[in-house]
């Protein structure tokens, strides 16, 4: 069974910045934590809606649930504890008769020691962590009750090739990210995140029992949207613009900004629908986009923003260009972003998430 690897994964992974310091994750996740705090209510309305009485008593102990691509925190904690809240309220016996038991999962090079120092003191669940990539199997057949992933299934596992590769037509030469690229590069983008979620449902429909459910937070577009019109995708067409400056002045190679791509991919929600329906494991219970309001941003907000996007993806261009061209990448496209009128512009469209709650069949 190829699917059962024990081992880490052997591809790269791109950690978020750990610590508590200024530049870390943990101090710079405020987007990511209004979209996680947005979906709290849906969460909690759909767990106390679906959760069948009769599957958690049988289930009860201990009650275990894993959030997939936690980060060092603090956003996970928030998903957790209202998760088991909503658990609970199901529960109108004695309410401490259930144990919960929480994996938190990320790649071995997390900052899992922050997340495991920043853990709530006052904590009702039994805590642990799970170091590895969720395209594969992380733990045993039918030993999760919830699952909970936000923020992370838009993480490729890996550049395809061609885009890579100076003889083929999806040589993505000049550019970081494909919405301003020939489809070629897109295609094989949607490709690579459709590959990717397919392993991830493969593997989680082995580990969610039936009846057990997956709540999934990610970016995505409108369908039907034009990547390049999406201000979630213009943000990489900066950031490229800004090395391609770089490589004016002399500062970078280009042949370095050829080989360089972003790992990230927004899809739409029907990309989204087909690939659950094919892997046919999971019942869509919910699914809806989630507007994200940023019009009319002052300029420290666009920074703050900027923050964001670097303190969980500097790695990328530090692992390829090191880091003092990382940062100076990161100087421009906040500058870049501060001028630009992607949050005002109408004709952008603005960033959207994408909430789903599936159930194991
Ligand atoms: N869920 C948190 C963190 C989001 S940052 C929040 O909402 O704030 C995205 C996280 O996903 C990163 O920590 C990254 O390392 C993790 N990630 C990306 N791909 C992954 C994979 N294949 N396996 C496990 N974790 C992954």
């Amino acid at each position: 069974e190829t699917n059962k690897i024990y081992s880490s994964s052997p591809l790269k992974s791109f950690p978020t910045n750990g610590g508590k310091g200024p530049l870390s994750y943990a101090n710079n996740c405020q987007y990511q934590k209004n979209g996680v705090v947005l979906t709290q209510a849906l969460i909690y309305e759909e767990i106390t809606k679906k959760l069948d009485t009769e599957f958690l008593l049988s289930h009860l102990n201990p009650f275990r649930i894993s959030d997939m691509g936690c980060s060092a925190g603090p956003n996970t904690f928030i998903v957790v504890q209202n998760i088991i809240e909503a658990v609970k309220s199901k529960l109108n016996l004695n309410k401490d008769m259930i144990d919960f038991q929480v994996f938190f999962n990320d790649h071995s090079e997390n900052d899992f020691n922050t997340l495991f120092k920043s853990l709530p003191v006052e904590r009702n669940y039994f805590a642990a962590g799970i170091p590895g990539s969720f395209h594969r199997r992380l733990l045993p057949s039918s030993s999760l009750h919830l699952v909970n992933t936000s923020y992370a299934l838009h993480w490729l596992s890996k550049i395809p090739e061609e885009i890579q590769d100076k003889n083929s037509p999806a040589w993505n030469k000049g550019k970081v990210h494909y919405s301003s690229s020939s489809k070629n590069v897109e295609a094989a983008y949607a490709a690579q995140f459709a590959n990717d979620m397919e392993s991830f449902l493969k593997a989680r429909a082995e580990e969610i029992v039936h009846g057990g459910f997956l709540a999934v937070l990610l970016p995505c577009i409108p369908n039907e949207a034009n990547p390049s019109k999406c201000t979630i995708n213009a943000l990489f067409e900066f950031m490229g613009s800004g090395l391609m400056d770089m490589v004016n002045m002399g500062s970078v190679d280009e042949a370095e900004v050829d080989s360089f791509n972003v790992p990230l991919y927004f899809p739409t929600q029907a990309e989204v629908e087909t690939i659950i329906e094919r892997n046919g494991c999971f019942k869509i219970e919910k699914m809806q986009q989630i507007c994200r309001p940023m019009r009319g941003f002052t300029r420290q907000e666009v920074e703050n923003f900027a923050m964001t996007v670097r303190a969980a993806m500097e790695e990328v261009p530090r692992e390829h260009f090191g880091s003092e061209i990382a940062a100076e990448i990161f100087n421009r496209f906040s500058e870049k972003l501060v001028e630009s009128c992607v949050f005002s512009d109408p004709t952008y469209v603005p960033m959207i998430d994408l909430f789903a709650f599936l159930k194991r069949i």
